[in-house]
C-alpha cells in the first residue's frame, strides 16, 4: 500500500535536512573515537537519522539539541522520564540529599525507604518491597529468589518480551513452537533453553504446555506487551495466566516498568491483578536511577527464613549503591508530588486525546494502521490489526517506514521513542505540543500517502 519509491525519495529529502540542520551534532559524533560505537551507550546508535542528537537541556517534555534546535519529547527516555524531566520536587530532594544533608551513598539506610515501600504497597498491593538501581537489575534479584525458595530452575517469559539484559529473557518460540535463543542474543552463558522457557503472549494453551513440565519457578511478563509495540491482553487472557500459574504451583512476577503508563498503581491496579512479584524501575526515581521489586509477607518471610541463602553479602543478589539515600530520596519525590494519582488523570486524558487525533489522521489519509493505547502511551503499527502476539508485532516491523516518520517529526520538533512510534504523556506536556505531534504526523502520512 506504501509506495516504496516514493518513501525513499521522501526519507532521502529528510535526511539531508536533518543532516543539514545538525552540524555540531554530526560533529560531535564523529568525533567520539573513544566510544565503544562512538556513543555512550550503544543503543544511542539506534537512531533513524545519520548520527544521535546530542542533549543540551531538557525540562518539562520539552528538550534542546546542541545545534540549538528545540523538541516537543514523547520518548521521556523511554519511561524514564514519564514524570517530566527535572520536576522541581526531585530536583529539591535531590539537591538536598546530595548538597545540604550529603550522604548520597554513605551505606546507610533511611527513613524515605519505608515512605517509598508503604506508598508503593498502596499502589501495587504487595507489602515488602526491595530497591535497586535499574529495573534490569529488579528482575534479574527477583528471578534469583524466585528461583531459590521454589527450587525450580526455569523462568517463562512471552515471545519478544524485554526486561532489560536479563539473560533469562532472551528467548523466543521457534517454528516448532518450543524455546530457542532471541536472534543477536550476545554472549548467551548458556544455551538459553536449559534457564528458560516461553510462549506467546495471549496464548494460554501455550502457557499451559510449557508449564506442565513442573520446572518452572516463575512466569515473567509485562500484562501488556510494550517493547515491541504495545500488545494488549485479550478479554480473560491475565486471568487465565494467574489460573494456569496457580495449578502449576508457579509463581508470577508482573514487570509494571513500562505499563506503569496505565494507572499510578500500573495495570496491577487498573486491572486487579495479584501477582506474587512486582518489578518496577524507571520512571519511579524521575530521573535518577533507581528500581524495585515488591513481594507478599509470606514469600518476603521463606526467603528469609532459608539459612542457606546470603540476602546480607555476596550471595547474587543486591548492589552497593541500590536503595542509596539519593535514589531513595528520588523516588519518594517521584511518588509524592509527581506521579501522583491526579497526574495520571491528565496523562491519561492528554494520550486519549493523542490517540484519538492520530486515528482520525490515519483515517483522512487512508493509512490502514493500528493505534494502541494503554494509558498515558499511545504506539502505532504499520497493519491494519492491533497485534495479538509478540512474534505477529516483530513481524510486522517496518524500519524504513518506522524512519521515516522518526525523521520527518524529528526535522519539526517532535522526539518519538527511537525504537517504536511511541508517544508518552508526561504530567506537564501540553495540549499544544500533543496536537503539534498530530499534526506533524498526519502531514508526514499525507505526503507520503498522496
Ligand atoms: N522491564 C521492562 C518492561 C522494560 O521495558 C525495560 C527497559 N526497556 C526494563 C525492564 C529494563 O530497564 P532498564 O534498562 O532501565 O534496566
Amino acid at each position: 500500500m506504501v509506495d516504496r519509491d516514493r518513501l525513499t525519495e521522501l526519507a532521502t529529502r529528510e535526511q539531508a535536512r536533518f543532516r543539514a540542520e545538525h552540524p555540531r551534532s554530526e560533529q560531535a559524533f564523529a568525533r567520539g573515537a573513544h566510544l565503544f560505537g562512538r556513543v555512550p551507550m550503544t543503543w544511542m546508535n539506534k537512531t533513524a537519522g545519520a548520527f544521535p542528537l546530542y542533549l543540551n537541556t531538557a525540562h518539562d517534555a520539552t528538550v534542546t539539541d546542541i545545534d540549538g534546535r528545540q523538541y516537543d519529547d514523547f520518548a521521556l527516555g523511554d519511561t524514564a522520564a514519564m514524570a517530566g524531566h527535572s520536576p522541581a520536587p526531585v530536583v529539591a530532594a535531590v539537591t538536598r540529599r546530595l548538597g545540604e544533608l550529603g550522604g548520597a551513598t554513605a551505606m546507610m539506610p533511611t527513613e524515605d525507604a519505608e515512605w517509598v515501600g508503604a506508598e508503593l504497597t498502596r499502589r501495587f498491593g504487595l507489602t515488602r518491597w526491595s530497591f535497586s538501581l535499574t529495573a534490569t537489575d529488579a528482575n534479574r534479584w527477583a528471578i534469583r529468589i524466585v528461583r531459590a525458595v521454589t527450587g525450580r530452575p526455569k523462568i517463562l517469559v512471552n515471545s519478544y518480551c524485554y526486561h532489560g539484559s536479563v539473560d533469562e529473557s532472551l528467548i523466543v518460540v521457534g517454528p516448532d513452537g518450543e524455546g530457542m535463543s532471541r536472534e543477536g542474543n550476545v554472549g548467551a552463558p548458556c544455551d538459553v533453553t536449559a534457564t528458560s522457557r516461553v510462549a506467546e503472549f495471549n496464548d494460554l494453551d501455550g502457557l499451559e504446555r510449557q508449564l506442565a513440565y513442573g520446572d518452572v519457578a516463575a512466569v515473567l511478563m509485562e500484562p501488556a506487551l510494550t517493547n515491541v509495540g504495545i500488545v494488549l491482553p485479550e478479554p480473560g487472557y491475565l486471568d487465565g495466566v494467574w489460573d494456569s500459574t496457580r495449578r502449576h504451583g508457579t509463581l508470577l512476577i508482573i514487570d509494571e516498568t513500562h505499563t506503569f503508563s496505565a494507572g499510578p498503581g500500573g495495570c496491577c491496579r487498573e486491572w486487579d491483578l495479584e501477582p506474587d512479584l512486582v518489578v518496577i524501575g524507571k520512571a519511579i526515581g524521575g530521573g535518577i536511577p533507581a528500581g524495585a521489586y515488591g513481594m507478599s509477607a509470606e514469600f518476603a518471610d521463606r526467603a528469609l527464613g532459608r539459612a542457606d541463602l546470603d540476602l546480607v553479602d555476596m550471595g547474587g543478589v543486591g548492589g552497593t549503591m541500590a536503595g542509596s539515600a539519593l535514589s531513595v530520596a528520588a523516588m519518594r519525590a517521584t511518588l509524592e508530588h509527581v506521579l501522583t494519582d491526579d497526574a495520571f488523570t491528565t496523562m491519561i486524558a492528554l494520550a486519549t486525546r493523542y490517540a484519538d487525533g492520530i486515528s482520525a489522521a490515519f483515517a483522512e489519509h487512508r493509512a490502514p494502521w493500528s493505534v494502541s493505547r494503554l494509558g498515558a502511551r499511545t504506539e502505532y503499527r504499520f497493519r491494519p490489526q492491533a497485534p495479538r502476539t509478540g512474534t505477529e508485532s516483530h513481524r510486522a516491523a517496518d524500519e524504513q517506514l518506522d524512519d521515516f516518520v522518526h525523521l520527518y517529526l524529528a526535522n519539526r520538533g517532535v522526539l518519538m521513542t527511537p525504537f517504536q512510534a511511541m508517544a508518552l504523556m508526561s504530567p506537564v506536556t501540553t495540549v499544544e505540543q500533543a496536537d503539534h505531534c498530530v499534526a506533524v504526523t498526519s502531514e508526514a502520512v499525507g505526503e507520503l500517502l498522496a
